[in-house]
């Protein structure tokens, strides 16, 4: 019962990003769903697994557990990450989408070298500049920007995240989406990004309220949780 009602929200959610593409031109396969299973328990999981391989999870440690269990998934770490965890993060993470400052960037860089490893990430940015949001502030992040982009050396940077405000209203969420990508064709276009190739395919936005709008606003990563777990 538990697994057919997540495999039906799988595929709800599912059709919810093609109808988003179609509405705005673009392909479904351009649009990676990312199953928020940070409060799912280790069965719902399971269910999902059935037909379903990215996953995101806020905890380093149940991040790590949980790829640990199931390897051939890839885990995405979407939460806060403290730089004690950062070792275990990328040890365990497919991609890290919270990278809210140089000083975590450059700690991950130092340790992709020691590991041997290219971790692989996303710069979370605070485009709404509500206060209770972590991530880069856009005036940070230009200010950064050359010695951000000189960790692409030992780190992949692949793009940007954001969190809009909470809201009932997806629509309210659609101006943050707007300016993230904004601000990634214009510090894709920069010139230390020229130089050292770095094109920001992916932007990490939506949740379960508004990732319709975020597809629509060209989101490549949508993260959603709690629409997947719906009656269960
Ligand atoms: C929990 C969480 C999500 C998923 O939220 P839902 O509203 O449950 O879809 C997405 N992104 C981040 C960073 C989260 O912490």
């Amino acid at each position: 019962m538990i697994s057919e009602t997540i495999k039906k929200n799988l595929s709800n959610v599912q059709q919810a990003i093609n109808n988003a593409c179609l509405r705005a031109g673009r392909t479904a396969a351009d649009v990676q769903l990312v199953a928020v299973t940070k409060y799912a328990e280790w069965e719902w999981v399971m269910a999902l697994a059935a037909c379903h391989t990215t996953f995101g999870e806020n905890r380093p440690q149940q991040l790590a557990e949980r790829q640990k269990l199931f390897p051939d998934a890839n885990w995405h770490l979407i939460g806060q990450l403290q730089r004690n965890k950062a070792k275990l993060a990328v040890q365990h993470s497919a991609l890290i989408h919270s990278v809210d400052s140089l000083s975590l960037l450059q700690s991950l860089a130092n340790i992709g070298q020691q590991l041997q490893v290219r971790p692989r990430v996303l710069l979370q940015v605070n485009v709404s500049g509500e206060l209770s949001k972590s991530g880069f502030e856009k005036d940070e992040l230009l200010n950064a920007w050359d010695r951000v982009v000189e960790c692409q050396q030992c780190v992949d940077i692949v793009g940007f995240m954001t969190m809009a405000p909470a809201c009932e209203d997806p629509e309210a969420a659609r101006s943050t989406f707007r300016n993230l990508f904004a601000l990634r064709e214009e510090m894709a276009s920069s010139a230390a990004a020229m130089a050292h190739g770095m094109t920001l395919p992916e932007l990490s936005m939506g949740m379960s309220g508004d990732f319709e709008v975020a597809v629509e606003e060209g989101a490549t990563i949508v993260r959603v949780g709690s629409r997947l777990f719906e009656g269960v």
